[in-house]
């Protein structure tokens, strides 16, 4: 059985053909990000305009790859949240007229659990296992418990990593600094923290009396941005200089995010083992979402894992942000598990709906 997946949640026009035994058959990508680059930012009608223009191509470029038509597809599964509403819109719309056209079955496909399970289409970990889901918009930890089964551990209390970094190096103006042209804005800040002293500047990690495992950013956020008016003081008008300052205040706020991240996710580990969660003999670690592809941030984790007896997985870059790989994937999960999920009553209840822990580690 062949799955159509769409993707249309973000700046990404993604779709893909999997087949049941997690074969790629066919996939293709249609990537906004120079264009929301130029602008600072994604604006939502621009991104769906770009969506609309793009997704014909993308769905029948997949297709014509993985030489299978839309009659032999078994369903076409489709991200209907979360996302921005005008961009969800566009892969709807597309892939409900294909739906109604060839009279497919349609699953639609909650994003966040898409990005959590997708490391199954490259290792077949155990359910029950711990998931942290690191991207643009969001900032979650969760234990997987089976197929659209989570348990929320904690999430971000304001903005999410990505976007953090996004909007320091927008403020660094990073995407004019002559190596970072075309980068994401994390990507250029982890590009940058190589060759930055991070001990220059120190900025408190966020929520340490904290006994949960909630994420903030904003603070930290704050804190980067004083010290960056400090230095555009300091410096003046040289603004030579400035890009210097730019790659230690990279490597100081690269370090306090993963601090951050760590420590959060040492937190969760703790409980799940505490609480039989998650045995001791058996526990893993997913790591998944754009800034999972930070190799700093990566490294921390690895760290945090051995220490606790966690087996460390993360997808390869590719399949850690928005794709329509994982969309393929995870409708055709529900196909080959024997759930007894009726499929039609997820329209309205794709959500990772969980029961919020309290925590006393
Ligand atoms: P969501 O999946 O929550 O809807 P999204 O689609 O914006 O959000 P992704 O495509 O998974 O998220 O990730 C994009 C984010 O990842 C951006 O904020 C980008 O700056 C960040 N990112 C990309 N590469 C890196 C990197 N090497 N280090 C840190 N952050 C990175
Ligand atoms: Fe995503």
């Amino acid at each position: 059985r062949l799955v159509l997946g769409i993707e249309t949640s973000c700046d990404d026009t993604g779709a893909a053909v999997v087949d049941e035994s997690g074969a790629v058959r066919g996939e293709a990508l249609h990537c906004q990000r120079e264009v929301h680059l130029k602008t600072g930012g994604i604006i939502p009608p621009v991104a769906q305009q770009l969506h609309r223009e793009n997704i014909e191509q993308v769905v029948k470029e997949a297709l014509d790859v993985s030489g299978v038509s839309v009659s032999e597809l078994a369903a076409i599964a489709t991200t209907v949240k979360p996302g921005l509403a005008l961009c969800l819109q566009v892969g709807l719309e597309y892939s409900l007229k294909l739906v109604n056209k060839y009279k497919k079955p349609f699953i639609p496909i909650h994003h966040m659990e898409a990005h959590a399970l997708t490391i199954r289409l490259i290792n077949q970990v155990e359910f029950p296992f711990l998931v942290l889901l690191l991207s643009g918009g969001h900032c979650i930890l969760a234990v997987a418990q089976g197929v659209s089964d989570f348990l929320l551990l904690g999430q971000s209390i304001d903005i999410a990593p990505g976007d953090m970094l996004d909007k320091v190096a927008r403020r660094l103006s990073l995407s004019k600094h002559p190596e970072c042209q075309g980068m994401a804005g994390g990507k250029a800040i982890e590009h940058l923290a190589r060759t930055g002293d991070r001990q220059r500047h120190t900025f408190r990690v966020p929520m340490q009396h904290y006994r949960n495992c909630d994420f903030s950013f904003s603070g930290l956020q704050n804190l980067v941005n004083k010290v960056i008016v400090e230095q555009e003081k300091e410096e003046g008008i040289l603004k030579q200089k400035l890009l210097s300052c730019a790659k230690d205040i990279a490597a100081a706020a690269q370090h306090a995010v993963a601090a951050h991240i760590v420590k959060r996710t040492h937190r969760a580990m703790l409980f799940c083992i505490k609480h039989s969660i998650i045995s001791p003999q058996n526990a893993t670690l997913v790591v998944s979402g754009g800034v999972a592809s930070n190799q700093y941030i990566r490294k921390g984790l690895q760290i945090v894992a051995d220490a606790n007896g966690f087996s460390f997985l993360c997808p390869p870059p590719r399949l850690c942000t928005d794709n329509g790989v994982m969309i393929a994937w995870y409708g055709l999960l529900f196909f080959i598990a024997p759930l007894g999920i009726d499929i039609s009553k997820r329209v309205e209840e794709a959500s990772i709906k969980v029961p919020r822990l309290k925590m006393k580690i």
